[in-house]
């Protein structure tokens, strides 16, 4: 396929996973908006690089929380490029705390960002693609969403909801060339784990049957696959990543 055909939003494209992925689908076969909240500078320096490669992207901010922004979002990504084929939902961020400690404001942000945001974005980008009969949802679950992880009761809450909706709106859309899947990643070297303490990072890496992190680019890779063309039989999964950490 021509570089630049199929249009790809990534929330929270600047940074992280988010930005592996940005950069992997220019790469691969597509135009990116790269959606941020905070960190125009990081976005921005994303599209930088997507562009000296040869691609095509544009940065744009919005709150994925908020649905006047998602909207916003949305009219400006389809101004500018016509259409959103594939759309990435990782925007995300975690408030640890054991549940009896945990604010219910705490509580909120975490299931706004990972669930509600996620669910503003897939509705507004499944008006274009059902108009075109082709689409990729992806969500970027968490293995944490399947195993549980002591601390994160409203984390895992939210990723677990996103395998249920991940499901729903697969089996809504089938007939139309939609797919919509999640990745599930397990720990992955970003600005979350890079925070650990190195003790919290060690009794970690026992688990995992690698007995390393995954990197980002790795996460990237499986996005760029579930995006393509070649994965339209795939719809509803969750696939881990993880490097062995939850088997069974
Ligand atoms: P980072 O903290 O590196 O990046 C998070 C991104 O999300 C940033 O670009 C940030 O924007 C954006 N963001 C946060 N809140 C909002 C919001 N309300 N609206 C729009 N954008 C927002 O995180 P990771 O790359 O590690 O995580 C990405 C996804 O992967 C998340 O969904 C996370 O839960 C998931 N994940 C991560 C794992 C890991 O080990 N790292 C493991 C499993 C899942 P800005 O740059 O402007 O601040």
């Amino acid at each position: 396929m021509n570089k630049s055909q199929r249009i790809a939003l990534v929330t929270g494209g600047g940074r992280g996973i988010g930005k592996a992925i940005a950069l992997e689908l220019s790469r691969s076969f597509a135009s990116v908006a790269i959606n941020y909240l905070h960190d125009k500078e990081s976005a921005e320096k994303t599209v930088e690089l997507i562009t000296k490669a040869g691609g095509i992207a544009k940065a744009f901010q919005a709150d994925v929380t908020k649905q006047d922004d998602v909207e916003k979002l949305f009219n400006a990504v389809v101004t500018e490029f016509g259409k959103v084929d594939i759309l990435v939902n990782n925007a995300g961020t975690v408030k640890d705390s054991l549940i009896v400690r945990m604010d219910v404001e705490d509580f909120d942000e975490i299931l706004n960002v990972h669930l509600r945001g996620t669910f503003l974005c897939t509705k507004l980008a499944l008006r274009s693609m059902i108009k075109n009969r082709w689409g990729r949802v992806i969500n970027i679950g968490s293995v944490v969403g399947i195993a549980g992880n002591v601390g994160q009761a409203n984390y895992t809450a939210a990723k677990a909801a996103g395998i249920g909706l991940t499901k729903t709106v697969a089996k809504e859309v089938a007939t139309r060339g939609i797919t919509v899947n999640c990745i599930a990643p397990g720990f992955i070297t970003t600005d979350i784990v890079k925070n650990l303490t190195p003790e919290f990072t060690q009794k970690i890496l026992d688990h995992i049957a690698m007995g390393r992190f995954g990197e980002p680019e790795e996460v990237a890779r499986l996005a760029a696959f579930i995006a393509s063309e070649e994965s339209g039989y795939i719809t509803g999964q969750t696939i881990s990543i993880d490097g062995g950490l939850v088997l069974g």
